[in-house]
């Protein structure tokens, strides 16, 4: 059956980025960090539906908030119409929310995805703001939808010729320590003070507290601190995509809470919806500068999803999963380090709490250069965004060692390594060198050393 399944699929879908042409999966079951393919196999999965399942899958108080809904005989479907499942959606959501926003905040459904978010947001923001331009940063990604690419700094794969917004300008992140992350705000600084840049008032900064898809790339605390001083000194509002970053993920229950920065608006979907579709901003009311009907959808008050989160959010609060995220992603960073200094081909590993990124590098060849092809493993510095100006493409650490080319082959084979030893993992950074970890916060210490020793195998198995 399992084949017979694949064969369909894998002549009916399009080729386009998908899991399925890499992972050659069917699951029919799945509990926890545990899926189950048609065939029997069992796998332990760390792409957690990207990031979506803080709880793993199926979690017995997910189910049973699904459950609930389906029972109660409450409609399934009423637009974004108030109900008792959304009032306490977002009460409970409130009640994580940061300090100095949960104040004053005001909540958006969106669509169902973390993309529709990100247009709201980017809406709202130039809406509020009466400007166009919008700053964001290489190696960033906020989604698929047009608007969302125009602010994504990825390779040319995703990218699609001219998009929608003219002035989005991209800066490069803060990678490299104390002085990268110096730089990158105050080349942000000078990309608004630049004339020519074209977002000297834009309507909006859009980061990611970590940058996932770029390859696991964690925002230096102070870097962010600055970006805010920098954005409130000019009333430049602060979007903080923590679609991916947010409910524990990063140790922290919101990612800008490492830093203290209260962002204008979040950006929230993934775990939010306990892995059923679901996706909100929430900001400061003095933004709300929508007029009544400027922001429609029709699949904006999923009943179930809202439900599901609920449970989610409220488990991970009542539980401390963000601590628990915390000190178990530090124990496997430093166990992956260590695998680093064994392995030549390891190059960085990087990450914070649940968060991780094992970067394959090709150690026979020269530390690359700028124009390198593939190009260095771990920066996206040099415009390949495209659209920097203002100087923003000077090199971040101009002291610091060029790193090693990164090696795409080898971290694909890695992965299916992984596959073989019954392990999920995701790829990404510019080059898909970044082998991914996403565990679900549930995970038990034992399936974290499980998960690692089967990572630990498949790099050995190829690195010989
Ligand atoms: N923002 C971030 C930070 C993401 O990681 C993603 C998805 N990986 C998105 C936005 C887009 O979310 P979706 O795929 O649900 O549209």
């Amino acid at each position: 059956a399992q084949e017979g399944i694949l064969r369909r699929q894998s002549s009916r879908e399009s080729a386009a980025r998908t899991y399925a042409r890499s992972l050659p999966i069917v699951p029919v079951r799945a509990r926890g960090l545990t899926i189950e393919g048609a065939d029997g196999r069992r796998y332990l999965d760390c792409l957690s539906g990207a990031g979506s399942l803080a709880l793993g899958h199926n979690h017995p108080v997910v189910l049973e908030a699904i459950r609930s809904v389906l029972d109660s005989g409450a409609p399934l479907h009423v637009l974004d119409l108030a109900t008792p499942v959304k009032d306490t959606f977002t009460s409970e959501l409130f009640g994580t929310l940061p300090p100095g926003l949960a104040d004053s905040a005001r909540i958006q459904f969106c669509g169902p995805a973390g993309t529709d978010a990100v247009e709201a947001a980017l809406k709202l923001v130039r809406t509020a703001t009466g400007r166009e331009g919008l700053l964001a940063f290489s190696g960033a990604y906020h989604g698929m939808t047009a608007g969302a690419l125009a602010v994504s700094g990825q390779g040319p794969s995703v990218r699609v010729g001219r998009l929608p917004f003219p002035q989005d300008h991209r800066c490069p992140f803060g990678v490299g320590g104390p002085t990268g992350a110096h730089l990158a705000a105050r080349l942000a600084e000078s990309m608004l003070d630049d004339p020519r840049s074209g977002v000297r008032e834009p309507a909006g900064v859009i980061v990611e507290p970590v940058q996932g898809e770029g390859g696991v790339l964690p925002a230096p605390d102070a870097w962010l601190r600055r970006m805010r001083e920098i954005t409130r000194a000019r009333s430049i509002p602060l979007i903080a995509d923590e679609v991916q970053t947010g409910v524990g993920r990063t140790g922290a229950f919101w990612a800008v809470e490492h830093s203290g920065v209260v962002p204008d608006v979040m950006v929230l979907s993934k775990a939010i919806g306990g892995s059923l579709p679901l996706a909100v901003i929430v900001y400061r009311e003095e933004l709300d500068a929508w007029q009544p009907g400027a922001h429609a959808g029709t699949f904006r008050g999923n009943q179930l999803a809202m439900a599901a989160g609920t449970a989610t959010l409220r488990y991970v609060r009542e539980n401390g999963l963000a601590g628990r995220a915390a000190v178990l992603g530090e124990r496997m960073l430093d166990r992956l380090r260590r695998l680093a200094r064994e392995h030549d081909c390891v190059g960085e590993v990087r990450g914070r709490g649940l968060m991780i990124g094992v970067e394959l590098v090709d150690p026979e060849a020269a530390p690359a250069g700028r124009d390198g092809d593939p190009g260095p493993a771990d920066t996206w510095g040099d415009g390949a965004g495209g659209g920097a100006s203002g100087g923003a493409g000077a090199p971040l650490t101009p002291s610091a060692p060029a790193p090693l080319p990164a090696a795409p082959a080898l971290a694909a084979a890695v992965q299916q390594e992984c596959l073989r030893r019954g392990l999920i993992v995701e790829l990404g950074g510019r080059h898909s060198c970044v082998v991914r970890l996403l565990p679900p916060l549930t995970i038990t210490d034992e399936q974290a050393e499980a998960v690692l020793d089967r990572l630990s195998d498949a790099i050995a198995a190829v690195s010989r």
